[in-house]
């Protein structure tokens, strides 16, 4: 049986009592007053740079049945309308897993889901994303998009970049989803116990082996914070909110930068000092309030339409700098993560891939069970509480591939209150493996106390044990096993490890390994 996920429209509720403020607010739209702006803030840009830079962006907040004209970076006008929002919510916590947004851009029409694993695409001759609707102001422990309308619509022209070249790299030097992520706005779902609280994630998260991955600066920018030593004149009406993991920059568009989690931040980066694209901030961690997985937490935010601090998106920006610096032909993705009750059939949507020549001409997901499907978006049920890594490859027309993992957390329905144990596995390098080199493997269980990690390193060599901390204390300094594997022969490897709880629920995880010809 399949369940269907609850459908709210928190936005519809409010509807009437603001129809008349949507009808004021609507006319001053036209006109063009007060409602769009370029993403740039009015905090000072970052010293030590010739000049601030204009963002290619345009933001836009809208109410259901408002239009707008908006102004886009190359002069060009577009006529924006929100036709109408539907969030769609799981029937466990009632977290928006999913949105239609549906808009009409210079009389055409078409259907936007926000954040997430999203990319801009084209519509009525612009390119366009929705970054986050009202739903998302919801029982939310976050909630800092700044946004008082129904939806927020991002604006480009038909063929511009989505950040002007050369003014922003990927801040980690690891392969695009090597590990676990979570996107803008995904809700989080994990901690102690199953909460209607959701914390939607507020920026961008890419998993790495702690100690191991360095974390550089993804824009030119003045060093606002670093640790708990912070600029006087950015510690008040800006998004800046110190911690001794933490290292805010400002950027010459005005956009704060959170880096968070760092093992070790470099002593030379001291707040007021001005850091090149690529200079290196520090180490890769699990500090402060990770949640006991390593990770670099990176979140950007701006002063958005409503006048308020907000953030802004990041996926976008990292997915296009990410193919700038390391032109990768195929970009598989089986992200976001999902949450289901035992019995429960889940879609797999693997269309957010992206391929560089513009076509993936196969999806082929293997299923745990190992059963096989294919096709963009499959359905599978789960009769197992636990934590599965589906296997999606995919193939485009000129036989690429590349490989992601979709991860479906299955609770049991007699415990609605407790999630499946999870483990977090990463390993290091990422690039340029060759035969014969070492490779650093490292997983941490959480909600598991009992058992091993069994790790396949996919080669048919015999399997390896380990047994991590359990996560108990999330900043324990040993809370990760770690294995080192060498590879004989080029190709591509997939890894799996997994441990079982006492329940016999059992974590899943999965890890895509590149070893290069000698
Ligand atoms: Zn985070």
């Amino acid at each position: 049986m399949v369940r269907a996920a609850a459908r709210f429209s928190d936005t519809g509720r409010r509807k009437m009592r603001r129809k008349i403020v949507g009808i004021i607010v609507g006319l001053w739209a036209v006109a063009g007053l007060g409602h769009v702006n370029s993403a740039k803030s009015d905090a000072p840009s970052a010293t030590g740079a010739p000049s601030s830079i204009e963002p290619l962006v345009r933001v836009v907040d809208l109410e259901i049945g408002q239009q707008a004209e908006v102004e886009l970076a190359d002069g060009s006008k577009a006529l924006v309308r929100l036709l109408n929002v539907t969030e769609h919510r799981d029937p466990i916590r009632q977290a928006i897993r999913k949105t239609e947004v549906q808009v009409e851009i210079n009389g055409q029409p078409a259907t936007l889901s926000a954040g997430l694993y999203h990319l801009p695409i084209q519509v009525g001759g612009v390119q366009v994303d929705c970054a986050v609707t009202a739903g998302y102001n919801v029982n939310n422990l976050r909630r800092d998009y700044g946004l008082e309308a129904d939806a927020r619509l991002r604006l480009w022209p038909a063929e511009s970049p989505w950040l002007r070249p050369g003014t922003f790299r990927y801040p980690v030097n690891q392969r695009w989803f090597a590990s676990l992520t979570w996107a803008d706005i995904e809700p989080i779902d994990g901690g102690s116990s199953i909460s209607n609280q959701v914390a939607y994630h507020n920026g961008w998260d890419i998993g790495g082996v702690e100690g191991m991955v360095q974390v550089v600066a993804a824009t030119d920018a003045l060093v606002v914070s670093s640790g708990l030593d912070v600029l006087k004149e950015h510690a008040e009406d800006t998004p800046v909110q110190p911690r001794y993991d933490v290292v805010y920059l400002l950027d010459n568009r005005g956009w704060y930068y959170r880096y968070s989690h760092f093992q070790t931040i470099d002593p030379q980066i001291v707040a007021g000092q001005v850091v090149k694209q690529g200079d290196r901030l520090g180490v890769l961690g699990k500090e402060g309030a990770s949640g006991g997985w390593s990770h670099l937490h990176f979140h950007i935010s701006c002063r958005q339409p409503s006048g308020q601090w907000g953030l802004q998106n990041a996926g976008a920006f990292l997915h296009e700098a990410y193919r700038q610096q390391y032109q990768p032909l195929v970009l598989a993705c089986a992200r976001p993560q999902q949450l289901i009750a035992a019995g429960d059939t889940v879609t797999l949507d693997g269309r957010n891939s992206w391929s560089d020549c513009g076509k993936i001409a196969e999806y082929h997901w293997t299923f745990t069970d190992g059963t096989t499907a294919r096709g963009p978006r499959v359905q599978n049920t789960y009769d197992q509480p636990g934590r599965y890594s589906e296997i999606l490859r995919v193939t485009d027309s000129h036989g690429n591939i590349d490989y992601d993992f979709a991860i479906v957390q299955v609770i049991d329905p007699q415990r609605p209150d407790r999630y499946a144990p999870s483990l977090h596995a990463a390993y290091a390098p990422t690039f340029d493996i060759r035969p014969g080199d070492p490779v650093t493997f490292q997983v941490r269980a959480s909600r598991i106390s009992e058992g091993d990690e069994i790790w396949d390193f996919g080669d048919g060599s015999p399997t390896v044990t380990t047994r991590s901390d359990g996560n108990l204390k999330p900043l324990a300094p040993d809370g990760y096993a770690s294995v080192v594997h060498h590879y004989e022969r080029a190709g591509h490897y997939l890894v799996h490890v997994h441990r079982q709880d006492a329940s016999g629920a059992i974590a899943h995880a999965r890890l895509h390994v590149r070893v290069q010809q000698e």
